[in-house]
């Protein structure tokens, strides 16, 4: 039966192809007795091997994506499979107990990690407890005859619906197998979303229940721009789509062509296009969309990713590839935003009534600051290999800026001290609270940049939490407050002489850039995925004619709708998405 499902426009496009439910199994052990020896060793063997064979091809795929350096842990993972004593002790409970081999195994691998876990000051051991349960639910799947969903053993294109994504589901994905994402959770600024936007991919999150509704193998059509995915569509919905489908390729390859160009309006007004990232696997996607920057490096994932903190010469030689990498290119490293929507768990946070409103992004790197200092070192002698800016989240207060570069600049002199070569750094903030939004001024004397976080300038100023599907209305880029208060931030940044940056997922948006650009600003960052699109859009564009559009909007509109309708009437027919 046709049905459709309503979620978030998370990232353009459309796409038609078989569902690929990308959801945890049900993995209940039974403990049955046996009768039949041979089989029942030969059912574990036969499950050891195809475990080992998968993850042989997981490997192969995360060499591509992570280098050997990031791959490694699978081979760790099979030397596991491999262990003659893990193997020696399932035979033997099978055998002397008569017990089915999953059983067994489960009662191995609980012994297996009580003993690892004895070894609690050896946090190598302790990482390998969670290397143990990935390995044994892969044996145990294959011994239930469940099939466990792999994003990385994809073999052909598929639309991957989910409960929600994580990063490390995603790192050695092949991008070609995805034709879409579908998620029960999330917002716009999701991982998930972000995700999906820098790689291209349309998308649609926060359904619910797709995962419930939508079975394998069934048949969708996503509609990315819309938000909306049909289930069994009829056969003329599937032709208009696979239409579709095309003529976005043929427009994808038109934009490839834009890839080495630089970015400027019909007018000849010259704005940069930067890309976000937030791992070093990200490097080769933003070359690939022509970025002429970083304009935002999350460093979050690089500590999430870790079950301990990084070390200082683990975060070098991160930041190092980056900036190599993307040479002359500017890079902006953020330092550690967490708490909000990211918590640490190693940090053993205080549980809080409003995390987004407590120890967040700078407050925490003031209040611990060893893990700021060593992060700052890190990105000071990564300097000497690139084109690198260091920049501050979350700053609301003038003090809290003069403290971060106090201690930035009391790094800075120890190393130099020390005679460690160093770049030149400029240091700068984001300005994603509403007060450091209505004190841009004061601010821009003292930094040597600004980069606007949208993503948490409107869910504060509209006070809407950013991943709450319930408030999702609220959160309005084109409204009128937000407005103003963007405006505000890059008048004041150049009244000081300084550039002003944006890297919330506005700077991106196709309705939104005609405006920032009327309003004059310098550079806007954005997931990979949608810089050639924009510079497309700013090719068409006269930045004199908006002007009199930012005036408008800025002094006459009064709601979000009015906005669209005037950007649409300014810039008619540059606007449509496919
Ligand atoms: C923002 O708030 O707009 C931003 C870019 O930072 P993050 O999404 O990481 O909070
Ligand atoms: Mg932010």
């Amino acid at each position: 039966m046709r049905t459709m499902l309503k979620g978030i426009a998370a990232s353009d496009g459309m796409a038609c192809g078989r569902v690929y439910r990308f959801v945890e199994p049900d993995l209940t052990i039974e403990k049955r007795s046996i009768t039949n020896l041979d089989y029942e060793l030969n059912r574990f063997h036969q499950a050891l091997e195809a475990a080992v064979s998968e993850i042989e091809t997981i490997k192969t795929r995360a060499t591509k994506t992570l280098g050997a350096d990031g791959a490694q842990v699978f081979s760790a993972h099979i030397a596991m499979l491999q262990d003659p004593e893990v193997i020696g002790a399932v035979e033997a409970q099978v055998t002397a107990e008569h017990v089915n081999a999953e059983f067994a195994l489960a009662n191995v691998a609980a012994d297996y990690e009580q003993r690892l876990k004895k070894l609690e000051h050896n946090t190598y051991m302790q990482e390998r407890v969670t290397d143990l349960h990935d390995v044994i639910k892969r044996v145990t799947a294959h011994l239930l005859g469940v099939k466990l969903p792999n994003l990385s053993l994809l073999t052909e294109p598929v639309v991957v619906v989910t409960h929600d994504l994580i990063p490390s589901d995603t790192v050695s994905v092949d991008a070609k197998y995805i034709l879409a994402f579908v998620t029960d959770l999330g917002g716009r600024t999701s991982h998930s979303s972000i995700l999906a936007r820098s790689l291209n991919i349309p998308a649609v999150v926060g359904t619910q229940d797709a995962t419930t509704q939508l079975a394998d193998g069934a048949t969708v059509i996503v509609n990315g721009t819309m938000g909306n995915v049909i289930n069994n569509p009829s056969q003329q919905e599937q032709a208009a789509a696979q239409q579709k489908m095309r003529e976005r390729a043929a427009n994808m390859r038109r934009l490839a062509t834009l890839r080495h160009h630089t970015t400027t309006s019909k007018d000849g007004v010259g704005v940069m296009l930067a890309a976000n990232m937030g791992t070093a696997s990200d490097i080769p996607n933003v070359l690939k969309n022509g970025a002429e920057a970083v304009g935002l490096m999350r460093t979050e994932f690089l500590y999430m990713d870790s079950e301990q903190l990084p070390t200082e010469d683990e975060q070098f030689a991160i930041y190092k590839q980056v900036v190599q990498a993307l040479a002359p290119r500017p890079v902006v490293i953020r330092t550690l935003d967490i708490g909000g929507d990211k918590p640490l768990p190693y940090l053993k946070q205080k549980p809080e009534a409003n995390p987004f409103l407590g120890a967040r992004a700078i407050r925490e790197s003031l209040a611990h600051q060893n893990i700021f200092r060593s992060q700052l070192r890190a990105l000071l002698r990564a300097s000497a290999y690139g084109n690198l800016r260091i920049m501050f989240p979350m700053i609301a207060t003038l003090d809290e800026f003069r403290q971060a570069k106090a201690i930035y600049d009391d790094e800075r002199s120890k190393l130099t001290t020390a005679e460690v070569p160093l770049g030149k750094i400029a240091v700068g903030m984001m300005v994603e609270v509403p007060a450091a939004a209505m004190l841009a001024d004061r601010f821009a004397q003292e930094v040597d940049f600004m980069s606007i976080g949208t993503n948490d300038l409107i869910g504060y100023t509209m006070a809407a939490d950013r991943t709450n599907q319930d408030v999702a209305y609220l959160y309005q880029p084109y409204h009128p407050a937000i407005l103003r208060l963007v405006d505000r931030i890059i008048t004041a940044g150049h009244a000081a002489g300084i550039p002003v940056a944006m890297c919330g997922e506005m700077a991106g948006d196709p309705i939104a850039v005609p405006l920032l650009l009327g309003m004059g600003l310098d550079e806007f960052s954005m997931g990979a995925g949608a810089i050639l699109k924009t510079r497309q859009l700013i090719g068409q564009l006269n930045a004199k004619d908006l002007q009199s559009l930012v005036e408008t909007a800025l002094n006459s509109a009064s709601t979000s709708q009015e906005v669209i309708t005037m950007v649409q009437a300014a810039v008619p027919g540059v606007l449509t998405q496919n």
